[in-house]
């Protein structure tokens, strides 16, 4: 049976990680990105050199008529979605929250809270035998600054990913008699460009490195490969869990 992953933001970072393994162990694979094309289309290239399908699709995980259409044009390019990795997401400057920009923290919430819960929903319309799909994974991305708080850098991420771990919670027991599950993981410091490009602190990594138990910070395929576990069948009754992947932090 063809397992189809829609990975959003899944042209660089943890989503490129993760659609490399899911190609590897057969996915057919829908990249989604909303600016980088090159990047999106050179991962394709390769998923596809693994034997898979694999397409790219641009929409802005921050408006719902984009996130509407990418489900409709995988329906029709890749064939019905049975797994979903519900990644994209974006911190905004680093600040206190005093000193935060009300277009930061409106980014933030449209991409990682709004446009997450507009994915999901599409994701359950495929996934769930009540709209004639045959069940499925999803698997939210949440942060350990959602336990962390995230204070003197961006409160108000925290606060998103705090959203999403209730999305992952409520929409775990609301689909758990319908073959589907849903868990999440909390990544710690993980070496992506995100600490560059979308925050001011591309110093971040070197500074926190410190604080993090084992003492290094962590690689985005050490996350996919926690993603990809609890996409499988290894994880049939795992459902509503939260993996930190924070090297103990
Ligand atoms: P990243 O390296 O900055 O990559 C971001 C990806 O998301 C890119 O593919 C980018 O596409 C895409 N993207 C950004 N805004 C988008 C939008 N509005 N619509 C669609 N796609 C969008 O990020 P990352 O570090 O891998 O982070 C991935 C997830 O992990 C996020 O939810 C983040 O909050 C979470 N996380 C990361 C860390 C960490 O330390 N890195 C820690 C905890 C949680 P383009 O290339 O086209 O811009």
């Amino acid at each position: 049976m063809d397992r189809i992953l829609l990975v959003t933001g899944g042209s660089r970072g943890i989503g490129a990680a993760t659609c490399r393994l899911a190609a590897a162990e057969g996915y057919h694979v829908a990249v989604n990105y909303v600016s980088d094309a090159t990047a999106a289309e050179t991962l394709v290239a390769e998923c596809r050199a693994k034997g898979v399908r694999a397409e790219a699709f641009k929409a802005d995980m921050g408006e719902e008529e984009d996130i509407r259409r990418l489900f409709a044009e995988i329906d029709d390019r890749l064939g019905r979605l049975t797994h979903f990795v519900n990644n994209a997401g974006i911190t905004g400057q680093v600040s206190r929250l005093d000193a935060a920009s009300s277009e930061t923290i409106r980014a933030c919430i449209d991409v990682n809270v709004t446009g997450a819960i507009f994915a999901a929903q599409e994701a359950v319309r495929r996934l769930s035998p009540k709209h004639g799909g045959r069940g499925g994974s999803i698997v939210n991305v949440s942060s350990a600054a959602s336990l962390l708080g995230g204070p003197n850098e961006y409160v108000w991420y925290a606060a998103s990913k705090g959203a999403i771990d209730a999305l992952t919670i409520g929409l775990s027991k609301e689909l758990a008699g319908e073959n589907i599950r849903v868990n999440a993981v909390q990544p710690g410091l993980i070496e992506t460009d995100i600490h560059a490009r979308s925050s001011n602190a591309p110093e971040r990594l070197a500074r926190l490195t410190p604080l993090i138990p084992m003492g290094r910070t962590g690689s985005a395929e050490e996350v996919a490969r926690t993603i990809l576990f609890l996409l499988s069948d290894a994880a049939s009754y795992v459902t509503g869990a939260f993996v930190r992947v924070t090297g103990g932090r």
